[in-house]
């Protein structure tokens, strides 16, 4: 039996059904439409539409309640998408006087309880095969999905894909590697980097995917980076942006290697990086993110900028 109602050409992703948004006087829309439609009008205004049939859309929003209409006109008539939101009020100006115009007090941030004070010792002097990597794919399970693609897609899911695929290029190179997560499950935040400890392992990597702030446009905001909190974690994370960079160069920039404060790598002892390894808001890169052939080049650089820290490649 054929289906009984033609499929809907056009979705939308984001914001999410009855989504609260913060202020925000713009905001990002993702969607999709069958492949081959290449006529999306957003809010009366025409949006490029990939060949995957995704989109990204930059629309004004006002305060309260937002009603966000996407329609084309595809082989079955014209079909329509509209999602309703919630955008929260102005904040109030702060009062001048709040801090007295003198610099905020810098923010102390807890450092893992189960950690070391001291970095070990680079791990140079080991084999490949006497060195274990951890390898993080970022959020999971139901409560912690992560960003969305224009199709729905989650982050979760590409960041297991591409760490699984991580994985099999660092056991080709010889290394032990233990990831912290092989299906779809939540993982407590400081849970992640304690894996570290409950397996001896030498080094570890956690693998995103990113997404704008709202208030930016999904369409333009595409690029790769890669995170540590300490210097032991800088050198592996510079070799692994360069790689990386080689294989994204052409159609992305790099931020290279950068320092951020996140929970999963503040860890002193061990030399840790967390990978934003591509925008999965934005169409190009959401389907860079699931073109199978891609990731596993993706996959391989990763590897192969680890291997060069891990030999001491000059830079
Ligand atoms: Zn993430």
């Amino acid at each position: 039996m054929l289906l009984g109602c033609a499929m809907l050409a056009v979705a939308i992703s984001a914001p999410r059904p009855d989504q609260k948004l913060p202020f925000v006087e713009r905001c990002y829309v993702l969607g999709s439409v069958e492949q081959g439609v290449t006529n999306v009008v957003v809010q009366g205004v025409d949006v490029p539409v990939y060949k995957t049939g995704a989109w990204a859309a930059y629309v004004d929003v006002a305060e309260g309640e937002n009603t966000i209409t996407a329609v084309c006109d595809g082989p079955d008539g014209r079909s329509e998408a509209t999602r309703r939101f919630t955008v929260a009020a102005r904040p109030k100006p702060k009062a001048e006087t709040a801090n007295d115009g003198k610099p905020a007090d810098p923010v102390q941030y807890k450092k893992l309880e189960y950690a070391g004070d001291f970095p070990r010792s680079h791990p140079s002097a080991k084999t490949p095969g006497e060195l274990t990597v951890v390898v993080d794919p970022g959020h999971g399970g139901k409560a912690d999905k992560g960003c969305i693609s224009p199709h729905g897609w989650f982050e979760k899911d590409a960041n297991l894909l591409l760490a699984e695929a991580v994985r099999e290029e660092l056991v080709k190179l010889g290394y032990r590697v233990v990831l912290t997560r092989r299906n779809d499950r939540e993982i407590k935040i400081y849970d992640r980097p304690k894996a570290i400890y409950a397996v001896g392992g030498d080094a570890f990597i956690s693998i995103h995917h990113n997404s704008p702030p709202l208030n930016r446009d999904a369409s333009v905001l595409r690029y790769a980076a890669v995170y540590s909190w300490n210097p032991l974690g800088d050198a592996m994370a510079r070799a692994i942006a360069k790689r990386m960079d080689d294989v994204q160069r052409s159609e992305m920039k790099s931020n290279g290697a950068m320092h951020a404060n996140f929970a999963v790598i503040r860890n002193p002892e061990i030399p840790s990086c967390l990978i934003e390894a591509d925008f999965i808001t934005h169409p190009a890169g959401e389907e860079a993110a699931w073109d199978p052939v891609r990731r596993q080049k993706l996959a391989e650089a990763i590897a192969a900028g680890f291997s060069d820290w891990h030999k001491g490649v000059p830079e």
